[in-house]
């Protein structure tokens, strides 16, 4: 394999090659615990596609953009945390992107401050 899903960490997390708490699954997107949780709730949730963020997807890449913020607020509902969450997508190096494959971050079960900073 030699596409750029070879070396993706996300991808290697999806492919079960790296361990990983899952938290949610279906067809299209995949849920796990952050290894370095920033909130009591911090999970990602990622598209099976592999993509490299917000700024390279395509219009076909929509349904599964909406479908990770869904999962999301899925995940929050489950874990009782609606009276305050954030989803966050992380846009390239200078917001904080670390991992180049799509992922919108859910944190929650602490008071969110605004702006994110
Ligand atoms: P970002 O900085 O927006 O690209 O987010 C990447 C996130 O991935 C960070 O919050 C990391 O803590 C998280 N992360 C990195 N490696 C792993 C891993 N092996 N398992 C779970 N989360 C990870
Ligand atoms: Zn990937």
């Amino acid at each position: 394999m030699t596409d750029a899903s070879s070396n993706c960490l996300f991808c290697r997390i999806l492919r079960g090659e790296i361990p990983a708490k899952k938290v949610y699954e279906d067809d299209h997107v995949f849920a796990f615990e952050d290894i370095n949780p920033k909130a009591p709730t911090h999970v990602l949730v990622i598209p099976k596609k592999h993509f490299a963020g917000l700024k390279e997807a395509q219009a076909d890449d929509a349904d599964v953009i909406g479908r990770c913020h869904l999962a999301a607020a899925e995940i929050a509902r489950q874990r009782n945390i609606e009276q305050g969450y954030r989803t966050v997508i992380n846009v390239g190096p200078g917001a904080g992107q670390s991992v180049f494959h799509l992922h919108v971050h859910l944190l929650g079960g602490r008071e969110m401050k605004w702006p994110a900073g």
